[in-house]
């Protein structure tokens, strides 16, 4: 595993002309190579990168500034657009789609020097929890190759984790940044519905889609956010960026309430979860932080609702996909309706197809309001629940995840178990309010610890977060 140096070191190197763009790329283009049996990625960038490297490098020599992420090589999931490498999002009906444009958080990291050297493996369009759903290879967790690295976001967790590039950017619609960050060791954040442009990022849920990075602290995740952030016309559902900078992480622990969810550290918990949940409690208690259990009532509800308005939403984002305007078509067809039909027959794996049944089925008339219009009722049930919550407490905090990393093929035969490693992590997305996942200092397989907080109370949850991973 090759260690980054934290990024904004990297980048004073780069603008001081100590540190070499183009030496930071062949070393992240180095780490895939020699990290391949994880299977973390599905295709490198290396033309591009170096030409983009060459220029960075040729800019600071004339004395240019180079941006807050000069020369820093990062890696994208593979539902990103990114030119210079196809976008598949895992699924065989992508396969050969080539981006006409870029996504507006790469444009927007690339116009401050970031360079983008691969594309990270996933679950097919973003559905899973482990990584095992991708149509092309299964990731394996850096930290025991028999098991996974969480999902969905799993490719580009575990190449952060193998050193592969500083930090990697994930999407998470119910959990997938920041499952793979518990199970992996890394810090998975989560961002305010909307604060991170969506344009250009393959839809899977539009109402909980949101895109955020993987580091190797909260620092960096902090200064990855601050250039992306902010409102894009190509989406219209961004917000305004905080006027505040991300990257100011100063916060007093002393007095900040927590509110430790009761909900999430009850049975089905992993004993060795709970207790390192209780022992970093205890630790950050002589800070000042004052802690009460506190229970939100509907959140047993939050899994079923959300694995009824996903699949709803799925099924019409997943519409596009017919073989006519990207990636596979089928070679055989004759007809239009033969065209559709096989196209999405073959080019579709198991977990998409269930998923636009289920959404198909929970959105035709007749079913609608048994299942789609209670699960909404569910989700502004939660809406005002945890503001209520945020009422009394600055954070609420608990595990990301019910277990550690578990074995590849564990859960993979039953989609319901699979689908129970989002049980905590789902409602900060049906509420649209910011979460991290950060490492807590284990012995064993890693646990996250994750902190939530207020919709646009960034600044201060990766402010306390970075302080929390301070102490502990
Ligand atoms: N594991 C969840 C699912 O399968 C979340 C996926 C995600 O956040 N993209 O839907």
């Amino acid at each position: 595993m090759v260690n980054w140096d934290p990024i904004e070191k990297i980048v004073a190197g780069v603008s001081s002309g100590e540190l070499k763009a183009m030496d930071l790329v062949e070393r992240a283009l180095k780490a895939i190579d020699s990290g391949r049996e994880f299977n973390a990625i599905i295709a490198k960038i290396d033309d591009r990168a170096r030409r983009r490297a060459n220029n960075i490098d040729k800019e600071v020599s004339k004395g240019k500034y180079a941006g807050r992420l000069a020369g820093v090589p990062f890696i994208a999931k593979d539902n990103f657009l990114v030119i210079g490498a196809e976008t598949t999002a895992g699924s065989n009906i992508l396969r050969g789609f080539n981006a006409p444009y870029q996504a507006t958080a790469i444009e927007k990291l690339e116009s401050e020097g970031a360079i983008c050297v691969a594309k990270a493996n996933l679950d097919a369009f973003a559905h899973g929890s482990s990584t095992e759903n991708s149509d092309f290879m299964i990731t394996k967790n850096p930290h025991d190759k028999t098991k996974v690295p969480g999902g969905s976001s799993g490719g580009s967790a575990a190449s952060v984790v193998l050193g592969m590039a500083p930090f990697a950017l994930g999407t998470d619609t119910g959990g997938s940044i920041r499952l793979p960050a518990s199970f992996t060791g890394s810090v998975g954040y989560k961002p305010t519905y909307g604060l991170v442009s969506r344009s250009g990022v393959v839809a899977m849920a539009s109402s909980t889609d949101v895109i955020g990075p993987i580091t190797n602290s909260v620092e960096d995740a902090a200064l990855v956010l601050e250039c992306m952030a902010g409102r894009d016309n190509l989406d219209g559902t961004t917000i305004d960026r905080s006027k505040k900078q991300y990257t100011d992480l100063s916060i007093d622990l002393n007095g900040k309430k927590v509110g430790v969810v009761s909900e999430y550290m009850g049975t089905g918990v992993e004993p060795d979860v709970k207790n390192a949940i209780l022992s970093s409690i205890e630790k950050l208690k002589k800070t000042g932080v004052k802690f009460q259990e506190v229970s939100l009532p509907s959140l047993p509800l939050a899994l079923a609702s959300y694995y009824i308005i996903m699949p709803a939403e799925v099924s019409s984002n997943l519409s596009r996909y017919d073989g006519q305007r990207y990636g596979f078509s089928h070679p055989k067809a004759k007809n239009l309706e033969d065209s559709y039909n096989w196209s999405r027959s073959e080019g579709f794996g198991r977990e998409a197809k269930r998923r636009i049944m289920i959404g198909t089925y929970v959105l035709s008339s007749g079913y609608y309001d048994d299942y789609y219009k209670k699960a909404q009722k569910v989700r502004t049930k939660l809406i005002n629940e945890f503001s209520e919550a945020f009422n009394s407490f600055d954070f609420l905090i608990g595990p990301t995840a019910p277990t550690t990393a578990f074995p590849i093929g564990h859960k993979a035969a039953d989609p319901l178990e699979m689908y129970l490693a989002d049980i905590m992590t789902v409602a900060a997305n049906l509420t649209g309010i910011p979460s991290i996942s950060i490492p807590l200092p284990v012995s064993g397989l890693p646990i996250g610890m994750q902190i939530m907080t207020k919709q646009k109370n960034d600044v201060q949850l990766l402010a306390f977060a970075s302080k929390v991973e301070k102490e502990l």
